[in-house]
């Protein structure tokens, strides 16, 4: 039977981006994944865009990532804040900061790519896809993976096993660890459009009574846009014609970068908030969405999976290090309790944002209205929702400091 120091469950940003981090520490690896990942290469004007926080640049730099990426990212100088219908208002800028950008917006394409090509060189890596984890099993002292592959069914040993297989991630099912999910009865409606004026670099999150609206600033003077709408409406804005839509869109926005003229294809995501109960067990560990599926208001699902990979990394590699076992309790207890904080704070800010953004009472109008000027006007309170955003609240891993494993 094949034997693995850490087998990764699950080929999406999360799960690649660990195996990357653990290359070149003297573990055996291997990576499953069910679907074969997308092999277009030519960009689009329909390209998914993906909003990095600073942090997030920070640990693809560690993985020596960032200098793929880098060509296609579009950097985020400022973040408007505001609500439609009321007086309220907040700025974050970079000079705040002090960095050369507060994010980063992404083609989630070149991130697959770059990922892609990077696990493809790590000699210790087994890729296995197409393939599907069909059952896991804890042994005395390790534990075993049975996967189909074309066909056939193969058993593998190892001693960790790590699940990044989404949100609904069958490993987490298998080894009995229940989730709390909520559905939002929201869907998130996914686009690039071209504004009349330059978008100079400056995100928008504007909060209108049918739900947050935000319009990423990207390369070619594209905007991505991600519009939340109540789901039962979903259907009927997916059916507008380009121009019906457009207009739609105008009207919730405002004129600030002028009129809106044209707009790619639509992608409709179902929303809901996904916890599991649990990040780890004895040979177990859970990351990305497998823990933690966020609304996408504040673009942090990926962010807080990047730090999942970037902590689980320095807790493994210390770990093997120092001559334990990477797959016991007590070791992974310290991923465990490490990201606890982390998850909370993040999952409690884009859930409230989502819900209280989206209730329509005047006086929660009023509300939200002032706690943004407050926030605009309180640098300490801004500086704190500005470095949560960012990703650089909290325990820092060496990865997102820039520094090596
Ligand atoms: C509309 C929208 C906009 C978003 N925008 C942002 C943003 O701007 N910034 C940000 O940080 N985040 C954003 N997110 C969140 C982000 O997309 C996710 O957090 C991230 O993609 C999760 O990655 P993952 O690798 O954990 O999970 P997934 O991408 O779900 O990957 C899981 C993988 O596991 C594989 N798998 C599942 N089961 C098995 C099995 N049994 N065997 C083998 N393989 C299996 C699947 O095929 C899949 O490839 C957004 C989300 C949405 C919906």
């Amino acid at each position: 039977m094949p034997q693995y120091d850490v087998i990764i469950i699950g080929g999406g940003m999360v799960g690649a981006s660990l195996a990357c981090a653990l290359s070149g520490q003297g573990l055996r690896l291997a990576l499953v994944e069910a679907v074969e990942q997308e092999t277009r290469s030519e960009a689009g004007y329909d390209d998914r865009a993906i909003a990095l926080a600073y942090g997030t640049r920070r640990i693809f730099s560690g993985l020596q990532l960032w200098d793929s990426l880098e060509a296609a990212a579009t950097p985020i100088h400022q973040i408007h804040i505001s609500d439609r219908g009321h007086f309220g208002m907040m700025r974050m800028d970079r000079s705040e900061e002090g960095l050369p950008a507060l994010g980063y917006v992404v083609p989630a394409r070149v991130i697959g790519q770059t990922l892609a090509a990077a696990i493809g060189k790590i000699p210790e890596l087994d890729i296995l896809c197409p393939a599907t984890v069909t059952a896991v099993q804890r042994t005395s002292g390790a534990a075993e993976v049975e996967i189909s592959r074309e066909g056939a069914t193969t058993t593998l040993s190892t001693r960790l096993i790590v699940a990044a297989d989404g949100a609904d991630s069958p490993v987490r099912e298998q080894f009995g660890i229940d989730s709390v999910a909520t559905d939002y009865r929201q869907t998130a409606i996914v686009t690039n459009i071209t504004p009349q004026l330059a978008h100079n670099n400056i995100a928008y999150e504007r909060f209108t009574q049918s739900g947050p609206l935000a319009l990423l600033p990207m390369t070619e003077q594209r905007c991505a846009v991600v519009w939340t709408v109540a789901s039962d409406q979903a259907e009927s804005v997916m059916a507008l014609d380009e121009a019906d839509f457009l207009a739609r869109l105008q009207e919730r926005f405002g004129y600030r970068l002028g009129r809106l003229e044209r707009v790619g294809h639509r992608q409709a995501w179902p929303l809901r908030l996904v916890q599991a109960k649990e990040s780890v067990r004895e040979r177990l560990a859970l990351m990305g969405n497998a823990v933690h599926t966020l609304h996408p208001i504040a673009g942090q699902g990926f962010n807080l999976g990047a730090r999942d990979v970037a902590a689980l990394a320095e807790v493994l590699v210390d770990a093997v290090n120092a001559g334990e076992d990477p797959g016991s309790l007590e070791v992974l207890s310290r991923y465990g309790d490490w990201r606890h904080r982390d998850h909370k704070n993040v999952t409690v800010f884009t859930d409230g944002l989502a819900r209280i953004f989206t209730l329509p009472l005047p006086a929660l109008g009023v509300a939200r209205s002032a706690g943004m000027l407050a926030l605009d006007l309180l640098p300490p309170a801004k500086r704190l929702l500005t470095r949560t955003t960012m990703g650089r609240s909290g325990r820092t891993p060496r990865l997102a400091r820039g520094l090596p494993l």
